[in-house]
């Protein structure tokens, strides 16, 4: 076979993913990333961040930031383990080991490299990991780099998860043997069912790993999911991201002293990869600090979960199985959902849709991400709009 040059591939595949409908196209945001976007020239109701709490945009978050460029600059200077680390990330990290209830927090540029540095830095070729078939792709590719054996688990199908950890465990292959899952899966708004994984952890010594990038702020009070289920004991790797909930950049892990000592001296995006900014550290710190004072937040984006669903359920609309705030409206068909997202934003809301190879082929869906800083206008505002395009499409 002759060999391609850089030019044969890209333009073969882009044209192929083109051609398939694949190829995503950017949008750029043209003001802050609120409850209320500038897309175009033109205002839309954003029901598709992850800023669930609407820290990205709190004053108080941004004061702090502020305060931090003042005092101490714009960048962190040198990896951590030079002289990167600044009195900002330790106090980022105690923060972060005071909110998980653990015994201390190691913090990363973002929650992809997080996951990246941290499966890596424990599981070796001589180890095995059973991974939920819907964990995030930062995950997958974590496992990936550690050399690892993969055995993929079917979704949240506990007796999978126990007949593969049964054998794995009865083949004496491998040295340790870990179970890593999402705390919430995001496409469907579903909960691990942690208290089982837990008890299989238990029964064939498997070392426990939860990504909490989408429970954490949402669930438990905002503690996360781990808390929500009175688990913190019993989880090994406790990993969330500061760019959701928290409304920041970064990534963590929390969890017993020696786990976070052994993971400053040996995973490689801590070692070799500078440190988040003094503003990132500082405004993570203070939405932290917010979480613990009041539930405040947390409360209003139930409620406005639970009014976005409402209204849309009593529309007609199939909204799944979502336990969270995150509320998808099923179309099935492919065409359908993207035209379905096409016409929700020409009127007005910005609800991306979720197709093959996303989410299983027939499963298209618009998923919604209502937060604390929508107002019940907006929603009641979105809410109509869906039922115009729901009329419109046949869908209701
Ligand atoms: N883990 C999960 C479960 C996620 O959903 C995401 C973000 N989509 C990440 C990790 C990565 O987080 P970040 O954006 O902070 O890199």
């Amino acid at each position: 076979m002759s060999s391609q040059t850089l030019d044969q591939f890209l333009t073969e595949n882009l044209n192929q993913l083109r051609d398939q409908g694949l190829y995503n196209e950017i949008e750029t945001v043209e003001s802050a990333n609120g409850p209320i976007i500038t897309l175009n020239g033109k205002k839309q109701i954003n029901l598709s961040s992850n800023n669930y709490l609407g820290l990205a945009t709190d004053e108080r978050l941004k004061k702090a930031a502020i305060d931090a460029v003042e005092e101490w600059g714009v960048g962190a200077g040198a990896v951590r383990t030079i002289n990167g680390t600044l009195k900002l990330h330790d106090k980022l990290e105690e923060k972060l080991a005071e909110f998980k209830g653990t015994e201390a927090a190691i913090s990363y540029q973002s929650g992809f490299n997080c996951n990246m540095a941290a499966i890596s830095a424990v599981m070796d070729k001589n180890d095995a990991i059973l991974s939920d078939e819907l964990n995030h792709a930062s995950i997958i590719d974590g496992c990936r780099l550690s050399k690892a054996k993969i055995i993929r688990v079917n979704h949240s199908d506990m007796d999978d998860l126990r007949k593969k950890a049964k054998e794995a465990k009865e083949s004496g292959q491998f040295n340790k043997i870990m179970v890593i899952t999402d705390g919430v899966f995001s496409m469907d708004g579903d909960i691990a069912k942690l208290p089982e994984i837990i008890e299989i952890a238990e029964e064939f010594d498997l070392i426990t790993y939860v990504d909490d990038a989408h429970g954490s702020g949402v669930l438990g009070k905002g503690a996360g999911t781990v808390k929500h289920f009175g688990l913190q004991d019993k989880v090994d790797f406790q990993i969330g991201t500061l760019s959701k909930a928290i409304g920041v950049i970064g990534g963590y892990v929390a969890g017993k002293k020696e786990l976070i000592d052994w993971l400053k001296v040996r995973s490689r995006p801590f070692l070799f990869s500078t440190a988040v900014t003094p503003a990132d550290a500082a405004a993570a710190t203070k939405a932290i600090e917010i979480l613990m004072e009041s539930t405040e937040l947390n409360e209003r984006l139930w409620e406005n979960g639970d009014y976005l669903k409402k209204g849309l359920k009593n529309l007609g609309f199939n909204i799944g199985h979502s336990e969270t705030p995150i509320t998808p409206v099923i179309i099935g068909d492919e065409k359908t959902t993207q035209v379905f997202s096409k016409r929700l934003y020409e009127e007005g809301v910005y609800a991306k849709s979720i197709v093959f190879p996303t989410v299983p082929k027939g499963t298209g869906r618009v998923r919604n991400m209502p937060t604390a800083a929508h107002t019940k206008e907006m929603l009641d505002e979105a809410i109509s709009i869906y039922e115009k395009v729901g009329k419109e499409l046949s869908i209701i």
